[in-house]
């Protein structure tokens, strides 16, 4: 910080430790002050191949010097190329770019209420679940199930009667003549990292086939390689209708996608829009993530390292009377049982390692998905000698 600048400039929307990050390299990230911090939060699962990989900032640099952007009124080649290696990676058949998670959220939402005008007599509910997480513009706040977002806003965007997770009774009992869609997370992540089962997902999947309504999956934070799978509904074996991409997509650029199949992308001239949208600048960087990720081996290598870190968290937890670990791939969260949270997140900062408690008895792990073994080990044996300190503080 420099006198020149003042925290005050920005409005003060969350508390922030008085740190400025300056650098970043792979899973480490300098301050102004030249200290280090391993980074196990990575701008919320965005940055999946790490901070500022070679690849993001080749594709940066080369697309820049060639074309910023036509206006989405045109085509071009970046846009085009990624649309294509998505739908030749998934099971649908058309793709939207967006610039947030969230406004990819609002272009499902407005996708099914569109499906729901041409061929459901004008249904436009969508069933959402308690504890989701859509985002933060007006409709994703209402599509989302989060306690602390209900006082706020209001009046909300009607039409998400909200089930509960693995439930599928209490989805079937909100089905009516004005319902278009079920929209979920396949893991809650904000919630705490909450995954939907298998076997919900392909109840579900069979249940909308039966009513005809769509079956949207969240995928912001699950997608590109987070759990597993390039997508994480791959793990249920179901093909749904719409998903939403975001997050890892860009592996820390702007940049989000609705994507559809053929019957249910029902957009018409007019619809949808915007002005960044598709821009082959966040393009290009979306291609480079997905040439890195879309590999046999390098899906694998998160799934063993996601099975070496469970293993890590679970001795951890033993030897420090903790409760569950949860999650698949390299989204994981540890039950810390009591709400000690916000201190581990505190003391770690302190000790030069990025932590996220998404609730105040939960630690949520989202690395990089090329973390290795080591600095995994690392994390562990720095977060193993802070409950340690923290557990002598409680009982002393
Ligand atoms: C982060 C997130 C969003 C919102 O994405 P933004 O880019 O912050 O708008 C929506 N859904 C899920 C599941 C998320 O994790």
């Amino acid at each position: 910080m420099t006198a020149a600048h003042s925290y005050d400039a920005l409005m003060d929307i969350t508390p922030r430790p008085p740190i400025v990050f300056v650098r970043g390299e792979g899973n480490w990230l300098w301050d102004g002050s030249g200290k280090r911090y391993l980074d196990f939060v990575q701008g919320w699962a965005v940055n999946c191949l790490g901070h500022s990989p070679p690849a993001i900032a080749e594709a940066l640099a080369r697309q820049s010097r060639t074309l910023l952007t036509p206006s989405p009124a045109f085509y071009n080649a970046p846009s085009l190329e990624l649309a294509q290696a998505l739908v030749n990676s998934s099971c649908f058949d058309h793709a939207f770019f967006t610039n947030s998670g969230a406004e990819a959220i609002e272009g499902a939402i407005k996708l099914a209420r569109k499906y729901g005008a041409l061929h459901r007599d004008g249904a436009y509910e969508i069933i959402t679940f308690d504890g989701a997480f859509h985002g933060r513009t007006l409709a994703a706040m209402s599509a989302s199930g989060k306690k602390a977002f209900e006082p706020l806003f209001e009046p909300k965007v009607p039409g998400f009667p909200k089930a509960k997770l693995n439930d599928l009774d209490s989805v079937k009992a909100l089905i009516n003549r004005k319902t278009v869609a079920v929209m979920l997370e396949p893991v809650q992540g904000e919630a705490g990292v909450w995954p939907a089962t298998d076997k919900f997902l392909q109840a579900l999947r069979e249940l909308t086939r039966q009513y005809g309504l769509l079956l949207i999956v969240d995928e912001i934070q699950t997608g590109i390689g987070r759990t597993g799978k390039l997508f994480h509904y791959q793990h249920a074996d179901i093909a749904p209708d719409v998903m939403t991409l975001g997050k890892g997509i860009g592996g820390g650029v702007p940049l989000g996608v609705l994507l559809a199949t053929t019957s249910a992308s029902c957009f018409e001239y007019g619809d949808q829009g915007g002005t960044f949208n598709g821009n082959p600048l966040m393009c290009a960087a979306g291609l480079a993530v997905l040439q890195q990720i879309d590999q046999p081996d390098f899906l694998q290598q998160v799934v063993d390292n996601g099975a070496f870190f469970v293993d890590e968290l679970e001795r951890l937890s033993a030897r420090h009377g903790l409760g569950e670990v949860r999650g698949r791939g390299l989204l994981l969260a540890l039950d810390l049982e009591r709400p000690i949270g916000p201190s581990i997140v505190a003391e770690a900062l302190r000790d030069g390692l990025l932590l996220n408690a998404p609730r105040p008895e939960t630690l949520r792990f989202m690395p990089a998905l090329n973390v290795t073994q080591y600095e995994i080990a690392q994390m562990i044996s720095q977060l193993d000698a802070i409950l340690a300190k923290l557990g002598a503080e409680v009982t002393h």
